[in-house]
Protein backbone atom coordinates (compact mmCIF):
# COMPACT_ATOMS: atom_id res chain seq x y z
CA UNK A 1 0.00 0.00 0.00
CA UNK A 2 1.40 3.14 -1.05
CA UNK A 3 0.15 5.69 1.44
CA UNK A 4 0.35 3.10 4.61
CA UNK A 5 1.68 5.85 6.76
CA UNK A 6 -1.86 7.61 5.98
CA UNK A 7 -3.90 4.41 6.43
CA UNK A 8 -2.38 3.95 10.03
CA UNK A 9 -3.14 7.51 11.10
CA UNK A 10 -6.84 7.09 9.75
CA UNK A 11 -7.56 4.05 11.86
CA UNK A 12 -5.95 5.98 14.89
CA UNK A 13 -9.56 7.18 16.12
CA UNK A 14 -12.20 4.61 15.98
CA UNK A 15 -14.40 4.62 13.11
CA UNK A 16 -17.37 3.18 11.67
CA UNK A 17 -16.29 0.62 8.97
CA UNK A 18 -17.94 -1.37 6.62
CA UNK A 19 -16.08 -4.85 4.72
CA UNK A 20 -17.75 -5.96 2.33
CA UNK A 21 -16.87 -8.94 -0.42
CA UNK A 22 -18.24 -10.12 -3.43
CA UNK A 23 -21.62 -12.66 -4.72
CA UNK A 24 -21.92 -15.79 -3.21
CA UNK A 25 -19.08 -15.18 -1.09
CA UNK A 26 -16.55 -17.99 -1.06
CA UNK A 27 -13.87 -18.94 2.11
CA UNK A 28 -11.66 -16.43 1.11
CA UNK A 29 -13.90 -13.90 0.52
CA UNK A 30 -15.86 -14.61 4.25
CA UNK A 31 -12.56 -15.56 6.09
CA UNK A 32 -10.66 -12.48 4.92
CA UNK A 33 -13.40 -10.47 5.91
CA UNK A 34 -14.07 -11.55 8.90
CA UNK A 35 -10.14 -11.81 9.95
CA UNK A 36 -9.99 -8.34 9.10
CA UNK A 37 -12.78 -7.86 11.17
CA UNK A 38 -11.64 -9.30 14.34
CA UNK A 39 -8.87 -7.91 13.98
CA UNK A 40 -10.73 -3.81 13.79
CA UNK A 41 -12.79 -4.60 16.23
CA UNK A 42 -10.36 -5.55 18.74
CA UNK A 43 -8.58 -2.05 17.62
CA UNK A 44 -11.98 -0.52 18.88
CA UNK A 45 -13.58 0.61 15.83
CA UNK A 46 -16.84 -0.90 15.09
CA UNK A 47 -17.03 -2.93 12.59
CA UNK A 48 -19.87 -4.68 10.25
CA UNK A 49 -18.76 -7.33 7.56
CA UNK A 50 -22.15 -6.89 4.91
CA UNK A 51 -22.17 -9.59 2.18
CA UNK A 52 -23.96 -8.95 -1.01
CA UNK A 53 -25.79 -12.37 -1.03
CA UNK A 54 -25.82 -15.84 1.80
CA UNK A 55 -22.73 -18.17 1.76
CA UNK A 56 -22.40 -21.92 1.95
CA UNK A 57 -23.36 -23.43 5.45
CA UNK A 58 -19.38 -24.42 5.33
CA UNK A 59 -18.55 -21.14 6.20
CA UNK A 60 -20.67 -20.62 9.08
CA UNK A 61 -18.33 -21.47 11.49
CA UNK A 62 -16.09 -18.84 11.48
CA UNK A 63 -15.85 -16.06 14.64
CA UNK A 64 -17.96 -13.17 13.44
CA UNK A 65 -20.33 -15.20 11.51
CA UNK A 66 -23.16 -14.78 13.49
CA UNK A 67 -23.02 -10.75 13.22
CA UNK A 68 -22.29 -10.44 9.33
CA UNK A 69 -25.02 -8.98 7.49
CA UNK A 70 -26.72 -10.24 4.18
CA UNK A 71 -27.55 -7.25 2.18
CA UNK A 72 -30.01 -9.51 0.51
CA UNK A 73 -33.34 -8.95 2.44
CA UNK A 74 -31.50 -6.82 5.16
CA UNK A 75 -31.41 -4.05 2.13
CA UNK A 76 -32.04 -1.12 4.75
CA UNK A 77 -30.19 -1.43 7.14
CA UNK A 78 -27.06 -2.06 5.16
CA UNK A 79 -27.82 1.10 3.21
CA UNK A 80 -27.74 3.27 6.46
CA UNK A 81 -24.33 1.35 7.52
CA UNK A 82 -22.64 1.94 4.10
CA UNK A 83 -24.13 5.73 3.96
CA UNK A 84 -22.62 6.55 7.83
CA UNK A 85 -19.78 4.12 7.32
CA UNK A 86 -16.07 6.36 7.47
CA UNK A 87 -14.55 3.77 5.66
CA UNK A 88 -15.24 0.94 3.54
CA UNK A 89 -13.11 -2.27 3.25
CA UNK A 90 -13.57 -4.06 -0.49
CA UNK A 91 -12.57 -7.46 -0.02
CA UNK A 92 -11.72 -10.20 -2.86
CA UNK A 93 -13.24 -8.81 -5.94
CA UNK A 94 -12.19 -5.35 -7.78
CA UNK A 95 -14.97 -4.56 -9.62
CA UNK A 96 -17.90 -2.86 -7.78
CA UNK A 97 -20.16 -5.06 -10.62
CA UNK A 98 -19.02 -8.04 -8.54
CA UNK A 99 -21.18 -6.70 -5.32
CA UNK A 100 -24.48 -6.59 -7.35
CA UNK A 101 -27.24 -3.70 -6.14
CA UNK A 102 -24.64 -3.33 -3.04
CA UNK A 103 -22.06 -1.58 -6.18
CA UNK A 104 -23.97 1.29 -5.89
CA UNK A 105 -24.43 2.16 -2.58
CA UNK A 106 -20.51 1.79 -1.99
CA UNK A 107 -19.95 4.37 -4.73
CA UNK A 108 -22.25 6.98 -3.94
CA UNK A 109 -20.95 6.70 -0.15
CA UNK A 110 -18.66 9.42 1.38
CA UNK A 111 -17.03 6.90 2.71
CA UNK A 112 -13.21 6.30 2.19
CA UNK A 113 -12.63 2.86 0.40
CA UNK A 114 -10.01 0.50 0.76
CA UNK A 115 -9.59 -2.32 -1.82
CA UNK A 116 -7.77 -5.33 -0.98
CA UNK A 117 -7.48 -7.66 -3.54
CA UNK A 118 -5.77 -10.22 -5.79
CA UNK A 119 -7.83 -10.53 -8.98
CA UNK A 120 -6.51 -8.77 -12.17
CA UNK A 121 -7.51 -5.57 -13.60
CA UNK A 122 -9.30 -3.74 -10.07
CA UNK A 123 -11.15 -0.28 -10.57
CA UNK A 124 -9.93 2.71 -9.58
CA UNK A 125 -12.65 3.66 -6.66
CA UNK A 126 -10.56 3.25 -3.79
CA UNK A 127 -8.13 5.64 -2.13
CA UNK A 128 -6.36 3.10 0.15
CA UNK A 129 -5.00 0.00 -2.34
CA UNK A 130 -3.15 -3.64 -1.15
CA UNK A 131 -3.75 -5.48 -4.53
CA UNK A 132 -1.12 -8.28 -5.97
CA UNK A 133 -2.18 -10.77 -8.61
CA UNK A 134 0.66 -12.26 -7.40
CA UNK A 135 -1.06 -12.77 -3.75
CA UNK A 136 -2.66 -16.45 -3.05
CA UNK A 137 -5.58 -15.10 -1.64
CA UNK A 138 -7.10 -12.09 -0.17
CA UNK A 139 -6.53 -13.44 3.14
CA UNK A 140 -2.72 -13.49 2.43
CA UNK A 141 -2.85 -9.56 1.79
CA UNK A 142 -4.98 -8.57 5.08
CA UNK A 143 -2.36 -10.83 7.43
CA UNK A 144 0.08 -8.78 5.34
CA UNK A 145 -1.61 -5.88 5.95
CA UNK A 146 -1.15 -6.47 9.71
CA UNK A 147 1.52 -7.66 10.01
CA UNK A 148 2.51 -4.27 8.27
CA UNK A 149 0.64 -2.73 10.72
CA UNK A 150 2.84 -3.78 13.05
CA UNK A 151 -0.35 -5.94 14.58
CA UNK A 152 0.11 -9.96 13.52
CA UNK A 153 0.79 -10.60 17.06
CA UNK A 154 -2.55 -9.33 18.36
CA UNK A 155 -4.04 -11.80 16.16
CA UNK A 156 -6.88 -14.55 18.02
CA UNK A 157 -7.41 -18.05 17.03
CA UNK A 158 -10.77 -17.43 15.96
CA UNK A 159 -9.15 -14.66 13.28
CA UNK A 160 -6.44 -16.75 12.21
CA UNK A 161 -8.89 -19.69 11.81
CA UNK A 162 -10.98 -17.47 9.04
CA UNK A 163 -7.49 -16.22 7.16
CA UNK A 164 -6.58 -19.97 7.18
CA UNK A 165 -9.81 -20.69 5.37
CA UNK A 166 -9.08 -18.37 2.80
CA UNK A 167 -5.26 -19.52 2.27
CA UNK A 168 -5.88 -23.61 2.45
CA UNK A 169 -8.90 -22.86 -0.49
CA UNK A 170 -7.85 -20.69 -2.41
CA UNK A 171 -3.99 -22.45 -2.48
CA UNK A 172 -6.18 -25.30 -3.38
CA UNK A 173 -5.17 -26.74 -0.43
CA UNK A 174 -1.50 -25.90 -0.80
CA UNK A 175 -1.52 -27.62 -4.18
CA UNK A 176 -1.85 -24.92 -7.42
CA UNK A 177 1.35 -22.80 -8.25
CA UNK A 178 0.09 -19.94 -6.14
CA UNK A 179 1.20 -21.70 -2.82
CA UNK A 180 4.48 -19.93 -2.58
CA UNK A 181 7.05 -19.90 0.86
CA UNK A 182 5.59 -16.60 1.54
CA UNK A 183 1.89 -18.52 2.31
CA UNK A 184 4.06 -21.52 4.25
CA UNK A 185 5.22 -18.90 6.64
CA UNK A 186 1.90 -16.98 7.15
CA UNK A 187 0.35 -20.57 7.81
CA UNK A 188 3.21 -21.03 10.57
CA UNK A 189 2.53 -18.05 11.95
CA UNK A 190 -1.36 -18.54 11.79
CA UNK A 191 -0.47 -21.89 13.82
CA UNK A 192 1.64 -20.40 15.96
CA UNK A 193 -1.70 -18.07 17.12
CA UNK A 194 -3.33 -21.55 17.74
CA UNK A 195 -5.57 -21.74 14.10
CA UNK A 196 -6.31 -25.38 14.54
CA UNK A 197 -6.11 -26.06 10.74
CA UNK A 198 -7.27 -30.09 11.18
CA UNK A 199 -10.79 -28.22 12.56
CA UNK A 200 -10.97 -25.67 9.46
CA UNK A 201 -10.31 -28.44 7.14
CA UNK A 202 -13.16 -30.63 9.04
CA UNK A 203 -15.72 -27.53 8.75
CA UNK A 204 -14.68 -26.89 5.18
CA UNK A 205 -14.57 -30.26 3.34
CA UNK A 206 -15.78 -32.38 5.87
CA UNK A 207 -19.27 -31.57 7.11
CA UNK A 208 -21.51 -32.17 4.12
CA UNK A 209 -25.21 -33.59 3.50
CA UNK A 210 -25.96 -36.89 2.82
CA UNK A 211 -28.02 -34.99 -0.61
CA UNK A 212 -24.88 -33.28 -1.44
CA UNK A 213 -22.53 -36.17 -1.67
CA UNK A 214 -25.05 -38.00 -3.59
CA UNK A 215 -25.21 -35.52 -5.64
CA UNK A 216 -21.31 -35.20 -6.21
CA UNK A 217 -22.09 -38.75 -7.26
CA UNK A 218 -24.35 -38.27 -9.53
CA UNK A 219 -22.97 -35.16 -11.36
CA UNK A 220 -19.70 -37.57 -12.02
CA UNK A 221 -21.90 -40.48 -13.37
CA UNK A 222 -24.08 -38.81 -14.80
CA UNK A 223 -23.12 -35.21 -15.96
CA UNK A 224 -19.21 -35.62 -17.26
CA UNK A 225 -18.85 -35.23 -20.45
CA UNK A 226 -15.07 -35.04 -22.34
CA UNK A 227 -15.32 -33.20 -25.79
CA UNK A 228 -13.94 -35.39 -27.70
CA UNK A 229 -10.70 -34.83 -29.48
CA UNK A 230 -9.96 -32.27 -27.06
CA UNK A 231 -8.72 -32.43 -23.03
CA UNK A 232 -12.10 -30.80 -22.32
CA UNK A 233 -14.06 -31.93 -19.72
CA UNK A 234 -17.26 -30.30 -18.43
CA UNK A 235 -20.08 -30.81 -15.89
CA UNK A 236 -23.65 -29.28 -15.43
CA UNK A 237 -26.42 -28.87 -13.62
CA UNK A 238 -30.12 -28.69 -14.48
CA UNK A 239 -33.06 -27.01 -12.61
CA UNK A 240 -34.45 -30.44 -11.91
CA UNK A 241 -31.13 -32.19 -10.81
CA UNK A 242 -30.69 -29.31 -7.95
CA UNK A 243 -34.29 -29.62 -6.89
CA UNK A 244 -33.78 -33.75 -7.13
CA UNK A 245 -31.06 -33.66 -4.52
CA UNK A 246 -32.29 -30.50 -2.68
CA UNK A 247 -29.49 -27.79 -4.11
CA UNK A 248 -28.24 -25.35 -1.14
CA UNK A 249 -25.66 -22.45 -1.83
CA UNK A 250 -22.37 -24.18 -2.18
CA UNK A 251 -23.53 -27.71 -3.29
CA UNK A 252 -21.82 -27.36 -6.48
CA UNK A 253 -18.48 -26.11 -4.97
CA UNK A 254 -15.16 -27.67 -6.03
CA UNK A 255 -17.29 -29.96 -8.35
CA UNK A 256 -15.20 -28.01 -11.78
CA UNK A 257 -11.47 -29.21 -9.79
CA UNK A 258 -13.02 -33.27 -10.46
CA UNK A 259 -12.81 -32.76 -14.56
CA UNK A 260 -9.57 -31.33 -14.34
CA UNK A 261 -8.37 -34.61 -12.16
CA UNK A 262 -9.25 -36.99 -15.37
CA UNK A 263 -6.15 -37.86 -17.41
CA UNK A 264 -5.51 -35.92 -20.22
CA UNK A 265 -7.63 -33.15 -19.51
CA UNK A 266 -6.23 -29.58 -18.91
CA UNK A 267 -9.55 -27.33 -18.98
CA UNK A 268 -13.00 -28.15 -17.01
CA UNK A 269 -16.58 -26.44 -16.97
CA UNK A 270 -19.43 -26.36 -15.01
CA UNK A 271 -22.37 -25.02 -16.11
CA UNK A 272 -25.04 -24.63 -13.28
CA UNK A 273 -28.95 -23.81 -14.65
CA UNK A 274 -30.63 -21.37 -12.37
CA UNK A 275 -34.30 -19.71 -12.83
CA UNK A 276 -32.52 -16.38 -14.48
CA UNK A 277 -29.08 -17.26 -15.40
CA UNK A 278 -26.84 -20.02 -15.74
CA UNK A 279 -23.61 -19.30 -13.67
CA UNK A 280 -20.35 -21.13 -15.19
CA UNK A 281 -16.67 -22.22 -13.43
CA UNK A 282 -13.59 -22.90 -15.38
CA UNK A 283 -10.74 -24.46 -13.93
CA UNK A 284 -7.46 -24.92 -16.23
CA UNK A 285 -4.00 -26.20 -16.20
CA UNK A 286 -0.62 -24.71 -16.95
CA UNK A 287 -1.00 -21.52 -19.11
CA UNK A 288 -4.56 -22.00 -20.22
CA UNK A 289 -5.74 -18.55 -19.59
CA UNK A 290 -9.70 -19.29 -18.76
CA UNK A 291 -10.03 -16.13 -17.69
CA UNK A 292 -9.88 -14.47 -21.09
CA UNK A 293 -12.37 -16.92 -22.33
CA UNK A 294 -14.65 -16.34 -19.13
CA UNK A 295 -14.17 -12.69 -20.23
CA UNK A 296 -14.98 -12.47 -23.30
CA UNK A 297 -17.61 -15.05 -24.01
CA UNK A 298 -19.25 -15.47 -20.33
CA UNK A 299 -19.76 -12.33 -19.21
CA UNK A 300 -17.13 -12.76 -16.41
CA UNK A 301 -13.32 -13.37 -15.80
CA UNK A 302 -11.13 -14.40 -12.68
CA UNK A 303 -7.58 -15.67 -12.23
CA UNK A 304 -6.10 -17.51 -15.05
CA UNK A 305 -6.50 -21.16 -14.34
CA UNK A 306 -9.85 -20.20 -12.19
CA UNK A 307 -12.26 -18.33 -13.15
CA UNK A 308 -16.11 -18.05 -13.99
CA UNK A 309 -19.06 -16.00 -15.53
CA UNK A 310 -22.56 -16.13 -16.03
CA UNK A 311 -25.48 -15.78 -19.57
CA UNK A 312 -28.87 -15.10 -19.71
CA UNK A 313 -29.09 -18.08 -22.36
CA UNK A 314 -30.44 -21.16 -22.16
CA UNK A 315 -28.24 -23.85 -20.09
CA UNK A 316 -28.20 -25.76 -23.77
CA UNK A 317 -27.32 -22.56 -26.06
CA UNK A 318 -24.70 -22.20 -23.22
CA UNK A 319 -23.28 -25.66 -23.45
CA UNK A 320 -23.46 -25.12 -27.32
CA UNK A 321 -21.52 -22.14 -27.21
CA UNK A 322 -18.96 -23.52 -25.10
CA UNK A 323 -18.53 -26.87 -26.99
CA UNK A 324 -18.75 -25.16 -30.21
CA UNK A 325 -15.17 -22.83 -28.86
CA UNK A 326 -13.45 -25.92 -27.81
CA UNK A 327 -14.07 -28.01 -31.34
CA UNK A 328 -12.95 -24.28 -32.69
CA UNK A 329 -10.15 -24.34 -31.16
CA UNK A 330 -10.78 -21.00 -29.82
CA UNK A 331 -7.27 -18.78 -29.14
CA UNK A 332 -8.03 -18.97 -25.37
CA UNK A 333 -8.24 -22.37 -25.44
CA UNK A 334 -5.12 -23.08 -27.21
CA UNK A 335 -2.51 -24.73 -26.17
CA UNK A 336 0.02 -27.60 -26.16
CA UNK A 337 -0.20 -30.38 -24.13
P1 LIG B 1 -15.70 -19.94 -8.88
O1 LIG B 1 -15.58 -20.78 -10.09
O2 LIG B 1 -15.04 -20.58 -7.70
O3 LIG B 1 -17.08 -19.43 -8.63
O4 LIG B 1 -14.84 -18.65 -9.19
C1 LIG B 1 -13.48 -18.74 -9.50
C2 LIG B 1 -12.97 -17.33 -9.74
O5 LIG B 1 -13.58 -16.84 -10.92
C3 LIG B 1 -13.32 -16.36 -8.65
O6 LIG B 1 -12.25 -16.19 -7.78
C4 LIG B 1 -13.60 -15.08 -9.38
O7 LIG B 1 -12.39 -14.40 -9.55
C5 LIG B 1 -13.97 -15.50 -10.77
N1 LIG B 1 -15.39 -15.38 -11.09
C6 LIG B 1 -16.37 -16.28 -10.85
N2 LIG B 1 -17.55 -15.85 -11.32
C7 LIG B 1 -17.31 -14.65 -11.89
C8 LIG B 1 -18.14 -13.68 -12.55
O8 LIG B 1 -19.35 -13.85 -12.75
N3 LIG B 1 -17.51 -12.53 -12.96
C9 LIG B 1 -16.18 -12.32 -12.77
N4 LIG B 1 -15.65 -11.18 -13.20
N5 LIG B 1 -15.39 -13.20 -12.16
C10 LIG B 1 -15.94 -14.34 -11.72
MN1 LIG C 1 -9.77 -14.99 -3.26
Amino acid sequence: MQNLAAFKALLELPKRIVITTHIKPDADALGSSLGLAGYLLKQGHQVCVITPTDYPKFLNWMEGNDDVLIFEGNEEKAEYLVENADLIFCLDFSSLKRIGNLGKLVADSDAEKVLIDHHLNPETFAKYVLWSTEAAATAELVYDLIEMMGDAEKLTKGMAEALYAGLMTDTGNFKLPCTTPHVHNIVASLMELGADVAKVSHKVYDDNSLDRMRLLGFVLNERLEIIEGSHVAYFYLTLADKERFKYQTGDAEGLVNYGLAVEDIHVSAIFIEYEDQVKISFRSFGDIPVNELARKYFNGGGHKNAAGGATTDSLEDTINLFRDLVLKQTKELNYEV
